[in-house]
């Protein structure tokens, strides 16, 4: 009975989600549609062109975002429930953050498990997509160089993962708003990015715990039971 609620309330959740980002990723391809007609017509000088070009990009780079942002969630597969081995996450998530952009300054410090065994349950590739889009966050965050710490621990039947960084923070307002659909402070985010996350570790029972002070810097700390 439960369960049946708990699974009905998910389903209502990610339908509701793939409408509204199919209506995000609509407008997008509604203007980048009514500029390539424009392109068409005879009368328009090379400046406008550029400048209908540019539009273009910027509005199908848009649409890209926010398709990365939601990626896992609108995968159709079923969900897979694994042991996820947390080390072999940490490097995995560190490699990814590394290729993303070109960092002036910024030094990624891990910290392992004792045990490359120890392990949590849930989907492995929704899990990785949770961890990306709030390591993504740590890093835009970071414009400036800095540090980003990806830290695991273990005790009384928990593992606890923090992603923790010296960037521009939030204020007390600002983490209120975090996980709520289309929030952002950035020109082009998509304000998807932590929504999808959190949705993904609740259901894996994952705890999130969020400090953050502007100008010094935010830690995310999510808390899991350990996997038999
Ligand atoms: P997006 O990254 O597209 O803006 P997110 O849902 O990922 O959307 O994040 C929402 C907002 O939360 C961001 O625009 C930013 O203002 C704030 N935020 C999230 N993580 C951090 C962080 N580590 N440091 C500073 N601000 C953050
Ligand atoms: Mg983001």
């Amino acid at each position: 009975m439960q369960e049946e609620m708990v699974k009905n309330e998910k389903a209502k959740i990610v339908s509701e989600m793939a409408a509204s980002v199919a209506h995000e990723i609509r407008n997008p391809l509604t203007t980048v549609r009514g500029f390539l007609q424009l392109f068409g017509s005879d009368d328009i000088d090379s400046a406008k062109k550029q400048f209908y070009q540019k539009i273009c990009l910027e509005e199908l780079d848009r649409a890209q975002a926010i398709i990365t942002d939601y990626l896992s969630l609108a995968k159709p597969d079923p969900e897979m429930i694994e042991k996820i081995e947390i080390n072999a996450e940490i490097t995995y998530l560190s490699n990814v953050l590394l290729t993303y952009g070109n960092f002036n300054n910024i030094e990624i410090r891990q910290d392992f498990l004792p045990d490359d065994s120890l392990a949590i349950v849930g989907d492995r590739y929704k899990f990785r997509q949770a961890l990306i889009n709030i390591g993504k966050n740590a890093i835009e965050a970071l414009q400036h160089g800095g540090l980003l710490e990806i830290r695991a621990s273990s005790s009384n039947g928990q593992i606890q993962i923090v992603i923790r960084d010296t960037g521009i923070g939030m204020s007390a307002e600002q983490i209120k708003r975090l996980g709520t659909p289309y929030y952002s402070t950035k020109d082009r985010g998509t304000g998807l990015g932590t929504m999808v996350s959190f949705g993904i570790l609740r259901k894996m029972n994952g705890k999130i715990e969020i400090d953050s002070e502007l100008g010094i810097g935010t830690e995310y700390r999510l808390t899991f039971p350990l996997a038999e």
